[in-house]
């Protein structure tokens, strides 16, 4: 006699699923106050590698230094973590190589210039696609903010038109990479919570994450946890913003006015008039 378990095993096999799960790491910067290039980042980077030994790097970003220099600043990094990188602008065929990538790695810089380098090769679609289908994906800055439904959270000035602000759209909410909300004392521009306010105005439905600089977000099919030393400014419109811990997922996020206070975050609802 069959259990029912087995009996439902056997009749559902053929139409058995993969659960594919997907695997971000999304940084806020490369560099860090000492000096030291992503080296914050190496335990993760292996960790997420999860003993690959290759990544498709995309140096498009990089717009002061060459993308062949950007890759010999990177490359030593990834060598740490036991994996070697092999530039996509360095190939003929671009989309081959997205296709048959083992792990994709994009580095920080101009966000604009590196939406419009990546749509210029049709390169949108097939990295989403094949992040979806469970290969690994790194990025820091730009990186990050590609990552997101659009770059319109970025710190970057638009240098270069990217034919459409839309982006990878692997996760759900939107990063402010760098973030911090100090301003100068008589300053007069707006601080990164007036400007998120703004985003926030103008596209009401969006999550943005403040992700200071050290942190990263460890994103899966079901949670992006936070990762690094500091706490997290969780922006919505409509709500005080929020502050997420070290180790807890977005969404467990809470208004904490110790936190708020030393982010520099004024008791404020996202999303609210502002007057200047
Ligand atoms: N320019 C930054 C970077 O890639 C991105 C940003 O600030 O939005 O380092």
């Amino acid at each position: 006699m069959l259990s029912i378990a087995a009996a439902v095993f056997i009749i559902l096999a053929p139409f058995r699923l993969e659960l594919v799960v997907m695997e971000l790491l999304l940084l806020s910067n490369s560099r860090s106050p000492d000096g030291s290039y992503l080296v914050h980042a190496i335990a993760e980077i292996a960790a997420i590698a999860a003993g690959r030994k290759r990544a498709l790097f995309v140096p498009f970003a990089a717009v002061t230094v060459s993308w062949e220099a950007f890759v010999e600043q990177v490359r030593p990094v990834f060598a740490k973590a036991g994996v070697a990188i092999q530039s996509v602008a360095a190939l003929p065929d671009p989309l081959t190589a997205v296709l048959a990538a083992e792990m994709v790695v994009i580095g920080g810089g101009n966000t604009f210039q590196l939406l419009r380098e990546c749509r210029r090769r049709g390169l949108l679609e097939p990295i989403a696609a094949r992040v979806r289908a469970g290969t690994p994906f790194i990025g820091w800055s730009a990186g990050a903010n590609l990552a997101c439904p659009s770059i319109c959270t970025t710190n970057d000035m638009p240098i270069v038109d990217p034919k459409g602000f839309d982006a990878l759209g692997l996760v759900e909410f939107q990063i402010n990479p760098h973030f911090t909300n100090a301003l100068p004392a008589g300053h007069q521009g707006e601080t990164r919570e007036q400007r998120i306010a703004e985003y926030l105005k103008a596209n009401p439905n969006r999550t943005v994450v403040g992700l200071p600089e050290g942190d990263w977000l460890r994103v899966g099919n079901e949670a992006a946890v936070l990762g690094g030393p500091h706490a997290a400014p969780v922006f919505r419109a409509g709500q005080p913003t929020a502050m997420l811990v070290p180790g807890q997922a977005l969404g467990c996020e809470t208004e904490n006015p110790a936190l708020l206070a030393a982010a520099g975050i004024g008791p404020r609802i996202a999303g609210a008039e502002q007057t200047r």
